[in-house]
């Protein structure tokens, strides 16, 4: 008997099976990664804020406060964002698949770092109006705030892998549609989306990773960040800083821009405090 193990190439193994799986068809489009990519970057990088999660002298809020504060448990948040992704990805699929007529040609050509820079623009902004405006009203409507939106509330100390904890309906709305939008009027192409939602997914999840790390450079680059979003979740600020997840334009253009200093907490941290009296603030 031949050890016949020694003649098999494991790599051309792989290859005929990728080929047989591709044949089937199978094979990774650009479509299917800019759906199942931004969900592995949402859990990857959440899992980097998870390991960093100790450093209590960078927290926004003590890890107790985290415990005490927040009406859900991590596991259900877990379900929760699962769910709403399971969601998302159905959809996503359903609205590539509709839209998605001139994917082969989009994929070939190369387009040139401007083009590309205007299509980032130009879905941030629309993503960011789509949002504004929803998110607004999903707290002005007392139905929709109960029974929708409250949910995304109940984490008042936010944490990295809660970014996406939403009503599954709420997902639909503002983070889908949301995209659908900004995917459609920038003219990207779908390998193009899968890097434009990968960084909102990550600029989402940073928003709500309760540290104010060093050298973060979204905290550079923007002034939504981490700590403009941390006050939307406390109490006090549920009418203020409505904008996500990147500019604070429509807040400072509609007067629900709330202002606040960024202060060393007692006990080591830091602490978002509104520089006025917010009830002063003009809000709906
Ligand atoms: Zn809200
Ligand atoms: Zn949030």
């Amino acid at each position: 008997m031949e050890a016949k193990l020694g003649v098999i190439d494991p790599n051309s193994l792989s290859i005929r099976a990728f080929g047989r799986f591709s044949e089937m068809g199978f094979s990774l489009s650009d479509d299917m990664l800019g759906t199942f990519v931004p969900i592995l970057v949402y859990w990857f990088y959440s899992g980097i804020y998870v390991l960093l999660g100790g450093l209590e002298n960078y927290r926004l809020h003590t890890k107790q406060d985290e415990d005490i504060k927040n009406l859900v448990s991590r596991k259900a948040v877990v379900k929760g964002v699962l769910l709403q992704q399971f969601f998302q990805a159905v959809v996503s699929i359903i609205l590539f698949t509709v839209t998605g007529n001139d994917n082969e040609a989009s994929t070939v050509s190369n387009p040139s770092f401007l083009v590309l820079a205007s299509q980032f623009l130009t879905g941030m902004l629309v993503i960011d109006t789509w949002q504004y405006f929803m998110h607004r009203y999903m707290h002005h409507n007392k139905f929709l705030y109960k029974h929708i939106h409250s949910q995304h509330h109940r984490l008042v100390v936010p944490y990295a892998f809660g970014a996406l904890y939403n009503h599954p309906l709420e997902g639909l709305l503002l983070d889908t549609v949301g995209g659908a939008l900004s995917f459609l009027i920038s003219g990207m192409s779908p390998r193009t989306a899968i890097y434009f939602f990968s960084f909102a997914t990550i600029k989402t999840v940073d928003d709500h990773c309760g540290l104010w790390l060093p050298g973060n450079l979204f905290h550079v680059f923007f002034r939504n960040n981490t700590a403009y979003h941390d006050v939307h979740h406390q109490l006090y600020g549920n009418k203020y800083n409505f904008s996500q997840p990147f500019f604070v334009m429509w807040d400072r253009i509609l007067g629900t821009y709330m202002p606040y200093t960024l202060e060393k907490r007692v006990g080591g941290g830091f602490e978002a405090r509104p520089t006025q009296d917010y009830d002063s603030i003009k809000s709906d």
